[in-house]
């Protein structure tokens, strides 16, 4: 079996393709994006998504059984890398958060009717979704704690509980909600996600929540990409919406999140390069006493310790994409939480890194910098806080563990003592021959 670290000929045309698209289409529209309005930017983006959509590149992150490419984990991965450079490339290829992982629930869970009603507008982009599970009240990092209720009333289930950091819900057409259906049992086994449409009676969009992203934008913005804060009041709906069966939230948030983690992680990677680029380039052309930036120790050793914290990140991942791909994502647990991890400092010390190469001008709105800068650091809370993802990544290693009496396994006088005694027969003829 080989170690190979390239990709097929055919799949590495359409990355070349997907890097030589971004600079010549996707950035340059990422300079004006803010400033269009919604039908601009669908003026700007419908011919990009065509274009897409010819070369087979478009919502990539499904299974072929389930009506995607079927490329796997590994090849998601490297586009992933490319897509991570710019914040609007990922809704060009009809892969960005929470969308695409919102498909993947639909269509793992899904039956054929809500597959019709909901999954294939998403995957044609003609639908928009959100995915609520954190409320305000009780700890995210321990969803076992979520206190909005699903009740079955005849043929309905009637929603209530409070919710936020909802993202894109007060823009999406539908939410998934998790909520629990059975308070007699273990949460694990008595939440369900339900598919809720967001104009039906009873779900009160309270505002976007301001936050380090969108500071300063009005609590009823409306915008993609913001967190909305929901109310759901006495929400019905039909006993059909909910995916998969009463009790499957837990396991279907888990196959949810596993291939998200490694996407967001190479993203991560695809920032840290653009971040990276800036560094050497700024290095390369900034002249202060006596010498360029980059001859400078200091700064080379930013370069090579950046360098390599981005490769030994892409490694972790494309490690991860491997076993997920071989093994499954309940079966990669530790392996996605190391790339979580790991993955949240690299991202965040390349940003900031670049920004000191920078000087004042790295700390400007003038370099995209800065954004980077505020939305790393939402990576290490968002998809689970990172001390969570260690506490899995440290419980998971230690059941390969035994303690043991007495003194450690390691300990120098008992183990030479036991050698003596396994050799005795070397050790009497060194004696012997002495
Ligand atoms: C930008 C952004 C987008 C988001 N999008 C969504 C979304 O679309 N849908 C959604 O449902 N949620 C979303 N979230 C919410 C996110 O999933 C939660 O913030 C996350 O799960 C943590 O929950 P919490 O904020 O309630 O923090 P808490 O659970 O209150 O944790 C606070 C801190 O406590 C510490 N901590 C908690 N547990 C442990 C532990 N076991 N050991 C050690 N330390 C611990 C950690 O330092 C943690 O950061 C988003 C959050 C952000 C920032």
């Amino acid at each position: 079996m080989a170690w190979d670290f390239s990709t097929e000929p055919e799949f590495q045309e359409k990355l070349d393709w997907m890097e030589v698209f971004l600079k010549e289409e996707i950035l340059p529209l990422e300079a004006i994006a803010e400033e269009l309005t919604i039908e601009q930017w669908q003026q700007a983006t419908d011919p990009l998504k065509e274009e897409v959509k010819k070369r087979d590149l478009w919502a990539c992150h499904l299974d072929s059984e389930l009506g995607g490419q079927g490329y796997g984990q590994v090849k998601l991965a490297l586009m992933h890398e490319i897509l991570g450079r710019s914040p609007i490339a990922p809704p060009i290829f009809g892969n960005s958060a929470p969308d695409s992982g919102n498909a993947e629930l639909l269509a793992i869970g899904g039956d054929a009717e809500q597959k019709r009603k909901w999954l294939d507008p998403l995957l044609a982009g003609e639908l928009r979704s959100a995915f609520s599970m954190t409320e305000p009240e009780v700890a995210g990092s321990d969803p076992t704690l979520i206190r909005t209720q699903a009740v079955l009333d005849g043929d309905e289930y009637v929603i209530n509980g409070h919710k936020w950091y909802t993202s894109n819900g007060s823009v999406a057409d539908f939410l998934i909600v998790m909520a629990v259906t059975n308070p007699d049992v273990h949460p694990y086994q008595g939440c369900s996600m339900l598919v809720v449409p967001t104009d039906i009676e009873g779900v009160e969009i309270v505002r976007d929540v301001p936050n380090m992203h969108h500071p300063y934008k009005t609590p009823f913005a409306r915008q993609p990409g913001g967190h909305a804060e929901i109310r759901y009041n006495d929400v019905r709906v039909p006993k059909e919406n909910i995916i998969g069966n009463p009790g499957d939230g837990f396991v279907l948030a888990q196959k949810r999140l596993g291939p998200g983690r490694i996407h967001h992680a190479m993203r991560w990677i695809g920032q840290a390069r653009r971040a990276f680029d800036m560094m050497c380039e700024r290095s390369l052309s900034r002249f202060s006493h006596g010498s360029l930036l980059s001859d400078k120790q200091m700064i080379q050793d930013f370069i090579a310790t950046t360098k390599m914290e981005i490769e030994a990140t892409k490694m972790l991942c494309m490690y991860a994409a491997w076993h997920m791909d071989q093994y499954g994502a309940s079966a990669s647990r530790v392996e996605i939480a190391m790339i979580k991890v790991y993955g949240t400092k690299m991202l965040f010390n390349a940003i900031d890194r670049s920004i000191q190469v920078h000087g004042a001008l790295g700390y400007t709105t003038d370099l995209p910098l800065e954004e980077m800068y505020r939305m790393a650091r939402a990576s290490r809370l968002v998809d689970g806080a990172d001390e969570v993802h260690k506490v899995t990544i440290a419980r998971k290693t230690l059941k390969g563990y035994e303690p043991v009496e007495g003194w450690p396994t390691e300990h120098i006088p008992t183990r030479r003592q036991t050698a003596q005694s396994k050799f005795a027969h070397l050790l009497e003829t060194t004696t012997a021959n002495m």
